[in-house]
Formats: C-alpha cells, sequence, structure tokens
C-alpha cells in the first residue's frame, strides 16, 4: 500500500501541533507530578472532535480515517504521553463496538464516545491473565433475559472516568477461546464498581483501575456479536488499535529527538556546542533513522486499513509497527536522557517523564513478546 499524506492529512497535523503545544505541553509536567487525569484536556480533545476521529460520521465521528488517527495520536503524545492515552484508550473502547456491534448499539454507545461527551474503557486483563486472553475467569452466565456478570479486571485504563466499558468474558467456558464474548456495561450498572487505582512508572496521568463484577445484571442487547464472537472480535480490535500504540510512541520519541536537537545547539562544554560532537550527532540521526522508519510502518499499515479492510496482511503490519515503534522510543528516550546528562535525569526536564512514558507502549495492548508470536504466526501459517 503506497502512502502519501493528504493535504487535509498535513492540516490536521497542523492543527492538532498548534493545539498540543498550546494546551497539553504547558499542563504535562504537573498531570504527571500529581497523577491527575486531566480532564481540561479531555474537553479540548471532545471540542476539537479527536476523540472520534476515525469512526464514521453517521455514528458521531470525523470519518477521517486510521491515518488521521494515527497523526492526532502522534502529534499529542509529543507533548503529553497521558493525554495521548485518552485517544488510544477511546479507540479500543469503541472498535469492539464499530467491528461488532448492531446499528442500534452503535447509535447509543459509539456515537456519544466517537463525539467525545463520554469516555470508554475495554476490559481484558485479569490477575491471571495478561498476555493469554484464555485465562480470564470473568463469566457471563445467561439468566432472565440477560447476563449476570462475575468476575475482577485489573490494569484497565480509563476505568474509573468512563460510562462505558467494554467487558471480556466467558459465556461457556469449556469452548475456550470461542466461548468468550463480549459485553458493555455502563458504570451505573448494579453490582459494577471500580477499585484501586495503580500506581505507575509512566503515563500517570491515566487512570489505570481494578474493576469488580459482582452479580452485575446486563440485558441481552448488551452482548456484542454472537455469544463466543468475543475473540474473534478482540483480535481484529488489536490490529486496528495497536498502530495507535506505535503512534503514540513515535510521538514519545519525536519530543524526546526535538528536545534534544534544542539542548544540543545551546549547551556548551569543552568549548564547543554538544552539536558539534560527532558521538552525539551520530546518536541523533539514528534516532531521526528509527523515527522515520517507525512512523512509514505505522502509516503504512493505517493506511492498508483505511483501503484494504480486509487485506491478511494487518496483522502482521500491526504487530511490526507496534513493536518497532515502541522499541524505537524506549531506545530514543534512554539516549535522550543520556544526552541531557545530569539535566535529563532531572525532573526539572520532561526527558526523564518521556523515558517513563515510552516503557509502557512495549508492554499494553500486546507486549512486544506477544508481537514475536503474531508475525511469527503469520509467516508459518
Ligand atoms: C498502564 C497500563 C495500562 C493498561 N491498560 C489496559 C486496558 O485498558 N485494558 C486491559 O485489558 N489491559 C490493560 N493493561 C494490561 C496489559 O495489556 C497487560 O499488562 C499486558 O498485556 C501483559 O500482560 P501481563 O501484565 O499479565 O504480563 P504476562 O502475560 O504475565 O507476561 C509476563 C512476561 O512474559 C512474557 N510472555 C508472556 N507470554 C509469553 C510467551 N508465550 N512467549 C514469550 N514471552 C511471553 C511477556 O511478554 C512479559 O514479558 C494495561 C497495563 C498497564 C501497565
Amino acid at each position: 500500500m503506497d502512502f502519501r499524506m493528504s493535504e487535509e492529512q498535513q492540516m490536521l497535523k497542523d492543527m492538532v501541533r498548534k493545539i498540543s503545544e498550546k494546551e497539553f505541553a504547558p499542563r504535562a509536567a504537573e498531570i504527571d507530578e500529581k497523577e491527575t487525569f486531566p480532564w481540561e484536556n479531555k474537553k479540548v480533545l471532545e471540542e476539537n472532535g479527536l476523540l472520534g476521529i476515525q469512526i464514521p460520521e453517521k455514528y458521531g465521528g470525523a470519518e477521517a480515517g486510521m491515518v488521521s488517527l494515527a497523526i492526532v495520536t502522534e502529534e499529542v503524545a509529543r507533548v503529553c504521553a497521558s493525554t495521548s492515552a485518552i485517544l488510544t484508550t477511546q479507540a479500543l473502547a469503541t472498535d469492539p463496538l464499530l467491528i461488532a456491534g448492531t446499528d442500534e448499539q452503535k447509535m447509543k454507545w459509539l456515537k456519544p464516545m466517537a463525539e467525545g461527551s463520554v469516555l470508554g474503557a475495554c476490559a481484558i486483563t485479569e490477575s491471571g491473565a495478561g498476555s493469554d486472553v484464555t485465562g480470564i475467569r470473568t463469566t457471563a452466565t445467561e439468566k432472565d433475559g440477560g447476563y449476570v456478570i462475575n468476575g475482577n479486571k485489573i490494569f484497565i485504563t480509563n476505568g474509573g472516568v468512563s460510562d462505558i466499558i467494554v467487558v471480556v468474558v466467558y459465556t461457556d467456558k469449556s469452548k475456550k477461546h470461542k466461548g468468550i464474548s463480549l459485553v458493555v456495561v455502563t458504570k451505573d450498572t448494579p453490582g459494577f464498581s471500580v477499585g484501586k487505582e495503580e500506581k505507575k512508572l509512566g503515563i500517570r496521568g491515566s487512570d489505570t483501575r481494578e474493576l469488580i463484577f459482582e452479580d452485575c445484571f446486563v440485558p441481552k442487547e448488551n452482548l456484542l456479536g454472537a455469544p463466543g464472537d468475543g475473540f474473534k472480535t478482540l483480535m481484529k480490535v488489536f490490529n486496528y488499535t495497536r498502530p495507535g500504540i506505535g503512534a503514540q510512541a513515535v510521538g514519545i520519541a519525536q519530543g524526546a529527538m526535538d528536545a534534544v536537537i534544542n539542548y544540543c545547539k545551546e549547551r556548551v562544554q569543552f568549548g564547543k556546542t554538544l552539536s558539534e560532537f560527532q558521538g552525539l550527532q551520530w546518536m541523533m540521526a539514528e534516532m531521526a533513522l528509527k523515527i522515520e522508519m517507525a512512523r512509514t510502518m505505522i502509516y503504512r499499515v493505517c493506511a492498508t486499513i483505511d483501503n484494504e479492510p480486509d487485506s491478511r496482511d494487518i496483522p502482521r503490519l500491526a504487530s511490526m509497527a507496534k513493536w518497532f515503534a515502541s522499541d524505537a522510543a524506549m531506545q530514543i528516550t534512554t539516549d535522550a536522557v543520556q544526552i541531557f546528562g545530569g539535566y535529563g535525569y532531572s525532573r526539572e526536564y520532561p526527558l526523564e517523564r518521556m523515558m517513563r512514558d515510552a516503557k509502557i507502549t512495549q508492554i499494553y495492548e500486546g507486549t512486544n513478546q506477544v508481537q514475536r508470536i503474531i508475525i511469527a504466526n503469520s509467516l508459518l501459517r
């Protein structure tokens, strides 16, 4: 799939760069320090129609496609990774509805999320089930024309600030992955409660929660797709959301590289600016190379999703883009701290925050080990 940024996409990039610099950059350090959810930033994303950029207009979005979502995510992550997690999580919550929801379900839950008036979360992980989704223990048992959900989820991004939660459950455990289903639970449902907030290394402005379901009853209309279709839907969701995590990683890396370039032109040691030392120039060249490669991979898979949504290349390309971009971000932010020296280690500067924020991109939405498994499987099938 060939890719070239359209005039509209370039305008979108410029617009989000301006918004991010003006609104998100000045608040990024404080959000990290205080570990508070950035409601003000969420409002800015909503007001600018950025929370459903890839969702069809009919369901409240901008219908601008996956490349546009990657552009927006990168620009926001460049200054504030915690704020970009609102975008990536909203995509993780809306995509199951987009893929498996009926028209009625889409109008009811997808539309308000795409418009940005409410936030969503997607609850997969449990204490005994991370990389292996089939290890979940949460069940939804049929009763009185609906389902009774019991179980606990952990590490759920935006779990405490969302109105709509897509929950991964077993409707029939004996069928293993073919017994997994997706149900929508709204926050006011009796039997649903929000547990402890996770204290984290990075993206400290994102709300990471335990969610508890105790005899939580939802009507049958809350099931997404047919019973047992959940695993298949979820894998498709990840194909669409992993490039977004890649874009988040590229944004963090770009932010770090931009800071390095400015710093190296100013800082003088041995009577020269740091930018004159070839050892550091080569580190910067490597940063630029990796960012360019990662961004190209992300645009390629996003353009494939936009133009050939049924292409069999998508899972492999999505895993490659997420893996490469997140490893690049980790190395680039670590090198950026090194180039800043002691100042890089100091919380007075944003580099240490960027390094902490980059780490999660190697872990969530499938660790980079899991991405290797997916790529290998696609080669061997
Ligand atoms: C900040 C944050 C936000 C999150 N947000 C969400 C969310 O919104 N929703 C949600 O459902 N989950 C969320 N998660 C959970 C996240 O997706 C999981 O942590 C991740 O998938 C890894 O699962 P795990 O932590 O149980 O690690 P494990 O699966 O226990 O893995 C441990 C280690 O073993 C490796 N490993 C596992 N299996 C294999 C294998 N077959 N071969 C080789 N190596 C392997 C892993 O790569 C890892 O290094 C979040 C986590 C964090 C930290």
